[in-house]
């Protein structure tokens, strides 16, 4: 059975005290950061709203028929819409299909739940159907959209929507759920910077191994400022996972020295362990240069979506780097 994250009871009483009372609305928007478990409430609240046994404090008994098929995912009337094998949308013949079985009558004679994940990636043809079903949705049924990025959504789509916003719960409530999973976590404290906050994908991280691989780019980075690195040899290593990642690394630590440079101790950086090797860069580099090179990186993952050459952006930066600790 799934629970609800101790941050989020506050959403969980409003929606279920909705439930008891018969006045759910037909469609929500669970918003907030990624990595927060915003996924994992709609699931819990799916899972709550189809068990036929439901518990005093507005939970699924996870042990009814319905809660049996929900845990193992063949429930007939919980749907869960995701982009499909290798698309990074969600297509408008998923969204045809899911409104065939909306309109059938419930198999167990209750809700008809559908869960759209990422909802920002609904493609335009796809919004355009599932705005039809917002505007007259079939008796008894929920469409739950979850999305970190609601301004990527027809604003028609949001205004027929119920909207439920997440925050990342507080420093302290986060690191000690990150502590009590059962796989035990080193360095959670990195890693929930690293996430800007959300548990969930601090521990997504941890099971990526994340950790080593920035250390590894790390190490190339600090090894082009020191001379004993090549531009183009770093790049084309660095490619091997693609672009996003290592222009994502390159930005938090950016980022993180343009704030040592600015605060005399900021209380918040994205690699807190790399504190004193981050603060080495900062008393070298001047300011200016370094706002310059975070936009180029900003500007250069604007291209790595398009047919650009890899290889000559990646290296272009590296070089920029490079030139940087001259100045
Ligand atoms: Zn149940």
């Amino acid at each position: 059975m799934s629970h609800y994250l101790p941050w989020q009871s506050s959403q969980w009483q409003q929606l279920s005290e909705q439930l008891q009372a018969n006045r759910l609305p037909h469609a929500l928007m669970l918003t907030g950061i990624k990595g927060i478990g915003k996924l994992h409430f709609a699931k819990a609240f799916a899972e709550t709203t189809l068990c036929t046994n439901r518990q005093i404090d507005g939970c699924a008994c996870g042990q009814c028929r319905s809660c049996l098929l929900v845990a193992a995912g063949s429930h007939p009337d919980l749907v869960t819409l995701m982009p499909e094998d290798d698309s990074k949308v969600i297509k408008i013949d998923q969204i045809r299909d899911f409104i065939d079985t909306m309109t059938l009558t419930s198999q167990y004679g209750g809700y008809k739940v559908v869960i759209i994940y990422p909802a920002d990636t609904l493609n335009r043809n796809a919004a355009n159907s599932l705005l039809k079903t917002l505007e007259e949705p079939p008796g008894q049924s929920l469409i739950v959209l979850v999305t970190d990025r609601p301004s990527h959504l027809p604003a028609t789509i949001r205004s027929r929507c119920h909207q439920l916003a997440f925050h990342a719960p507080i420093h302290s409530e986060a690191l000690s759920w990150l502590k009590n999973q059962p796989e035990s976590i080193a360095q959670a404290e990195t890693l929930l910077a690293l996430a800007s906050g959300g548990p969930l994908e601090a521990l997504k991280l941890a099971e990526n191994d994340v950790l080593s691989i920035r250390d590894s780019h790390f190490t190339g980075f600090r090894e082009i400022a020191d001379g004993i690195h090549e531009p183009a040899k770093l790049a084309s290593d660095w490619l091997k996972n693609g672009i996003k990642q290592p222009l994502y690394w390159l930005s938090t630590w950016i980022m993180d020295i343009i704030r040592l440079k600015v605060v005399q101790n900021p209380p918040q950086l994205n690699n807190p362990d790399l504190r004193t090797n981050l603060q080495h860069f900062a008393e070298g580099l001047n300011l200016t240069g370094l706002y310059a090179f975070q936009e180029k990186i900003t500007d250069t993952l604007k291209l790595a979506d398009t047919q650009c050459n890899a290889q000559m952006l990646l290296e272009g930066l590296l070089i920029e780097w490079k030139r940087l600790q001259k100045n």
